[in-house]
């Protein structure tokens, strides 16, 4: 056995749990509803979970490779609440299957949700920046910083029908930045959609004419 697979040995990216090769365990696997299936062509969502109702968004679709609860919910916590930045790596390569799969690479540049200045001292990262540049390795396309954020209330502490209006005066483009026709934008988690909406609005008001967004999870909508 290598010295390098002691030290850091081969574990579930969902749990963390030290298995033979970098794969998924069991467990994990039985605890996860990747999106596969028949999904809204608009929001990403099951069926039953869909958020269009009534609703339109600036966003032309969103694509989510998992469903926020069980083994997904699990790494996004570990790499965001526990400082595993490395578990984008495994996140990223699911977001760019889906993406190809679905939609091709067609996309002048890969962006992100930029987070407030608290939550980058005091995780010392970006989740959704490090998902953004694997996807865009991975999908070949140049990974581009287009927004910034203002402050304001994080969104998981406003209820869900405040979102809307805090989500747009939380983020403005970033100055300078000149933005292309057609934008992939990252982001971890969709909940609501506020949050994507407002920056696909953003980035559309600035000229692009096509943002679709890619999470890694999509959260079941509360009934
Ligand atoms: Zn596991
Ligand atoms: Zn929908």
């Amino acid at each position: 056995m290598k010295l390098r697979t002691l030290i850091f040995p081969p574990r579930c990216p969902f749990c963390g749990s030290i298995m033979e090769r970098e794969e998924p365990c069991a467990v994990c696997l039985a605890q996860t509803t990747e999106l596969t299936g028949v999904v809204c062509g608009v929001c990403g969502c099951l069926p039953e979970h869909c958020l269009c109702r009534g609703r339109s968004f600036a966003f032309d679709r969103n694509v989510g490779a998992f469903l926020y609860e069980g083994a997904p919910r699990r790494l996004l916590l570990r790499f965001k609440q526990r400082g595993k930045p490395q578990l984008a790596v495994f996140a990223a390569r699911r977001m760019a299957y889906h993406i190809q799969g679905r939609l091709g690479r067609d996309f002048d540049c890969v962006t992100y949700v930029p987070q407030s200045l608290s939550s980058h001292y005091r995780r010392g990262y970006c989740p959704a920046r490090l998902l953004a540049e694997e996807v865009a390795a991975r999908l070949e396309l140049p990974c581009r910083c287009l927004l910034a954020r203002h402050g304001g209330k994080q969104q998981k502490y406003v209820a869900n029908d405040e979102r809307w209006s805090n989500a747009m005066h939380n983020f403005c483009l970033r100055r300078g930045a000149s933005i292309p026709a057609r934008i992939l934008l990252i982001d971890d988690l969709m909940t609501t959609g506020a949050t994507l909406n407002a920056c696909a609005a953003l980035l559309k008001s600035a000229g692009a004419a096509r943002v679709v967004a890619c999470t890694f999870a999509i959260a079941a909508k509360k009934s």
